[in-house]
């Protein structure tokens, strides 16, 4: 996939992307980075806030009732905005989802 220059886009903070359906999957250390962000036990962060996912070689964030991701707000912040997992920050510069264009507010015609 064609990596989206950074200096092309602006994020509104519409929110979309942490309501999309999927994944957000975290290494280790951004687990414990995380973990120690809340003032939690990796083991504590790890039992109330992810679950593997179904290849087993991540955890991933849980979702809340309305299949949102966890730690997005109702205002549309991201609790762990400081430590967020890599694949966040990646969105939309290395992966994206059909549709991604709607939501993300490109400069110029990008
Ligand atoms: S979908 Fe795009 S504009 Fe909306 S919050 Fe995510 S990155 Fe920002
Ligand atoms: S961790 Fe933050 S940026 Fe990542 S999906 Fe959840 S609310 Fe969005």
């Amino acid at each position: 996939m064609k990596l989206l220059p950074r200096d092309k886009y602006s994020c509104t903070c519409c929110g979309v992307c942490c309501k999309w359906p999927g994944y957000v999957r975290m290494t280790d250390k951004e687990v414990g980075e995380i973990a120690d962000f809340l003032g939690l036990s990796v083991a504590e962060f790890t039992k109330k806030y992810t679950h593997l996912t179904n290849d087993r070689r991540n955890l991933s964030l849980i979702e809340n009732e309305q299949g949102h991701c966890i730690f997005l707000t109702e205002d549309n912040r991201c609790v762990i905005n400081d430590v967020k997992p890599q694949q966040c920050r990646d969105f939309p510069f290395k992966w994206r989802f059909f549709g991604w264009r709607k939501q993300c507010k490109m400069k110029k015609n990008y």
